[in-house]
């Protein structure tokens, strides 16, 4: 009988898997069934834009994180994918950090090419997955919002690829009860203008408090004040933004500071990071992990070690993406296919799991973190099929977007990289980050 593969999501992750099969099969391999769930009406994950926040149409956690402008945070250089290059699909070399719907267009071109889309079931929800230990096999449990039926169905494999930035972290302060004003995480942040004029905090000194706040700081904030628990992210700010340590409480108005200070603000939005979250997921099956580079019991990065037929894709926090994404999927597609072999001798998993942790523990400087992740993907990529392109070179790319950012975090996004694929070095954007309000790809396309 035909093996059959769930697959979670149909994000850059579940997609990347999808490739990976129909990639083998188009080169004459026997694959399996494969079965693709999403939740939501359409494919591309984070990067399917909704205006909705808390519950989409049918109820469910609405999956969406991204807003309106967002631009990629780093160049599209290094999350190029290695068997679809950006001048493959838009018939052109492209400026280096696209918005948003640039971005979109680009990871479906390349599964629309492999015509994957009826491998997967849209609106369809995972509710429970169980492993039966007699049948070796798992039950999923599906509910299909489309006919409101909820049904099971048996598969040999599960891969979970319901990504990990969508499940808010929300801490809470002293006074929020008590606030005049809006507080929001920035999962439910959708449009920088609803504070023009305003002063905004940010609480948090990662990505989204660095984006959000210059989304806010573009589209007409009074003032940005980001307040930081460990470290400050310490740019070169504009006049009207300020860099804060922990905020302890608020009061009416007023935010009061670990160094005794304070500021009046109209608006608070929770740059607090993500959860892993699956509800969807018995204990003995759950990944239970830190938004790291080594994820808790991953063999590989990708084979979960309590159940070595259960694949988890995307889990680690991330430099590298898409062509991570890629990396994993080919090398999990390869296990099933019987081409690579998982050891038998689950300390072997473990062990492989521990030296991951010690390599990535044994330095916490952020050129050491990208040599890592980008060494990860190398190790993968060498076992399979997958194209091998050149990792340092992304890397590099990376080293410089680091150092753009340094100069002037308001106008990284103005510079361009060489792409490691068709080694094209990208045109310079026709105009400044800052003054680029139409985040349409028309507008980005133009010349
Ligand atoms: P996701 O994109 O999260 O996709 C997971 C999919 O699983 C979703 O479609 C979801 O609906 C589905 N799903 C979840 N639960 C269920 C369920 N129970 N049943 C069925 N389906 C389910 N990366 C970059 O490279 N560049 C960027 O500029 C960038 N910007 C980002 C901006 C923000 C605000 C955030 C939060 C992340 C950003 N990322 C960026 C990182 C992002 O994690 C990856 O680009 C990518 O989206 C991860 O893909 P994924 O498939 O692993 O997860
Ligand atoms: P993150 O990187 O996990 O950072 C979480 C931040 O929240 C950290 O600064 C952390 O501080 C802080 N924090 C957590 N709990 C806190 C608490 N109780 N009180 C105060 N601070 C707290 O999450 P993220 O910044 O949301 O980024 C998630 C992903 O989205 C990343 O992959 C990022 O690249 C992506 N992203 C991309 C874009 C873009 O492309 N334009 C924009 C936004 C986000 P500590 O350091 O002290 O733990
Ligand atoms: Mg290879």
């Amino acid at each position: 009988m035909t093996k059959r593969v769930a697959i979670i999501g149909a994000g850059p992750s579940g997609l990347a898997q999808l490739r990976a099969f129909q990639s083998a099969a188009q080169k004459g391999a026997e694959i399996p069934e494969i079965v693709c769930f999403e939740k939501q009406s359409n494919w591309g994950g984070l990067w399917n834009y909704t205006w909705r926040t808390g519950v989409d149409e049918n109820g469910e956690p609405v999956h969406c994180s991204m807003y309106r402008y967002l631009w990629t945070n780093g160049p599209k250089e290094g999350l190029e994918f290695a068997d679809y290059s950006f001048e493959e699909h838009f018939g052109k070399q492209i400026a280096s950090y696209p918005p948003r719907a640039v971005m979109v267009d680009y990871i479906e071109g390349r599964v629309l090419k492999a015509g994957v889309r009826d491998w997967i079931r849209f609106n369809s929800v995972i509710r429970w997955v169980e492993y039966d230990q007699a049948a070796d096999d798992f039950t999923v449990t599906v509910h299909d919002m489309e006919t409101d039926h909820v049904y099971k169905e048996r598969f040999d494999h599960v891969i979970c690829a319901s990504g990990h930035f969508s499940s808010p972290n929300v801490p809470e302060y002293p006074g929020f009860e008590q606030f005049n004003g809006r507080i929001v995480h920035a999962h439910d942040f959708r449009d920088a203008r609803e504070f023009a004029g305003k002063d905004v905090l940010l609480v948090g000194s990662s990505y989204s408090a660095e984006d959000i706040g210059s989304q806010c700081w573009k589209y007409g904030a009074k003032t940005v004040t980001t307040s930081y628990r460990s470290a400050p992210m310490g740019f070169k700010w504009p006049a009207n933004w300020e860099e804060k340590p922990a905020l302890e409480k608020v009061e009416g108005k007023t935010a009061f500071f670990a160094d005794g200070s304070t500021k009046d603000i109209d608006a608070i939005i929770l740059c607090t990071g993500y959860k892993h979250y699956f509800p969807f997921l018995p204990d003995e099956l759950r990944l239970k992990t830190k938004n790291r580079l080594a994820t808790a019991d991953l063999y590989k990065g990708v084979v979960y070690v309590h159940n070595p037929k259960m694949f988890y894709l995307g889990m680690q926090d991330q430099w590298f993406t898409f062509n991570m994404f890629d990396a994993q999927a080919w090398y999990v597609r390869d296990i099933i296919l019987g081409r690579i072999e998982v050891p038998a001798d689950k300390q072997l998993l473990m062990a492989d799991v521990s030296e991951r942790e010690a390599r990535e523990e044994a330095s916490d400087e952020v050129k050491y973190a990208i040599k890592y992740q980008g060494a990860y993907v190398k190790e993968l990529i060498a076992d399979t099929d997958y194209p091998s392109f050149d990792v340092d070179g992304a890397c590099e790319a990376f080293f410089e977007w680091k150092h753009h950012k340094a100069e002037d975090i308001m106008a990284f996004r103005n510079h361009s990289y060489k792409s490691v694929i068709t080694g094209t070095m990208a045109p310079t954007h026709h105009t400044p980050w800052k003054d680029a309000l139409d985040d349409s790809m028309e507008a980005y396309l133009q010349n």
